[in-house]
């Protein structure tokens, strides 16, 4: 980023993403008082726009003049709720990406980044997953709304390159989770999910605890607030238009049955953990390489798995009454 001062627009700035980026953005000052970065952090949610609108889009910019902007704002679910609301998934992000990127461009920002996901790359692959594969095949049909709306904002960002020269970007990370996450029974993902529900089994005082489907399927994780360093780095450092995977290293992804076991020694439940197989397992894996950020960043250090997960279990219990549910 240049010394000429910055005025940062972070999308979706009340969600699980946006609020890591603000812990990181506020540590980073409390930690070095001298360091003095000519950056200003605006972090909206819906309620200062809807993006879905192109007049509240405007008249967000127009409020804030922004010169780069973090877009992270977007209809986000789980599994079962992608699959009972495909068209909604798509219609709603394809307005957003449009109307930010649209709008980003006629208000001459300067970088935009766009968060993409691992899981909208093609059904059919081959592993590990690269950030030349994301238009290479159908997504898997279980998401594919979210999946081609997220594909399309890699299509408006070479669009603005080559027809305008603008810095619009992407990043891809893998599933993330933390603080701040989305808790609720119908539209979380897999791991506050599991978080929410064993803290409601062991209220219940219940001898089992039952995770939708076979536990088996393999994912990579990422904590929110290693991601949300990594956001910022590549706002400041990182000058593409081609999507950096944002992800952990390809030996730590985990089966979803080590997930459970991680959120139960976090919990301290004493119960057993089983398995309904006639649930849906998704996509069986989608392992990404991080090879092109390890090549640009290759001294950041993950936060170890089970610590996230204890942090995100002790968040959850000390936040249940005001989080989201
Ligand atoms: P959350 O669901 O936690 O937050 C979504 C954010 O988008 C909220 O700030 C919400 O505002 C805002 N938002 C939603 N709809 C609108 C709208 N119509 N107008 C304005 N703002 C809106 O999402 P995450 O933080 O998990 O996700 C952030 C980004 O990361 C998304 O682009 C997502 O696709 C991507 N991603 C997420 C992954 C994950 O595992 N969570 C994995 C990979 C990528 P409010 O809460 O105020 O309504």
């Amino acid at each position: 980023m240049s010394e000429d001062k910055s005025v940062i627009l972070v999308t979706g700035g009340s969600g699980l993403v946006g609020r890591a980026i603000r812990t990181v953005i506020e540590e980073e000052r409390k930690l070095d008082s001298k360091l003095v970065r000519n950056e200003t952090w605006i972090f909206c949610g819906s309620n200062d726009g809807d993006l879905r609108d192109k007049a509240q889009t405007e008249a967000l910019f127009e409020k804030h003049r922004p010169t780069h902007v973090i877009h992270l704002a977007a209809m986000v679910g789980g599994l079962f709720h992608n699959m009972a609301h495909n068209l909604d998934f798509f219609r709603e992000n394809m307005s957003i990406n449009d109307n930010v990127l649209n709008v980003s461009y006629n208000y001459k920002v300067k970088k935009v980044v766009s968060c993409l996901s691992t899981c909208i790359f093609p059904d059919k692959v081959t592993y590990p997953i690269d950030e030349t594969m994301i238009h290479n095949g159908p997504p898997h049909p279980s998401n594919y709304g979210y999946s081609y709306a997220k594909r399309m904002v890699d299509i408006l960002n070479r669009g603005y390159h080559s027809q305008h020269g603008c810095m619009f970007t992407s990043v891809i990370p893998c599933n993330v989770f933390g603080p701040h996450d989305n808790f609720s029974l119908e539209s979380s993902h897999v791991i506050p999910a599991l978080i929410r529900r064993m803290d409601d089994t062991i209220k219940k005082g219940e001898p089992t605890f039952t995770v939708l489907g076979s536990g088996k399927p393999l994912r990579q994780f990422i904590y929110s607030l290693d991601l949300a360093k990594l956001f910022v780095w590549v706002l400041r450092n990182y000058n593409s238009v081609e999507p950096i995977i944002l992800s952990v290293d390809e030996e730590d992804e985990v089966t979803i049955s080590r997930v459970a076991e991680a959120i139960k020694e976090a919990h301290g439940y004493q119960g057993e953990i089983v398995y309904d197989t006639s649930k849906a397992d998704g996509q069986h894996k989608k392992t990404a390489s991080n090879m092109k950020l390890r090549s640009l960043y290759k001294e950041f250090n993950f936060t170890p798995f089970d610590k996230a997960i204890k942090d995100t279990v002790v968040w959850f219990r000390d936040n249940r009454d005001r989080a989201r549910l």
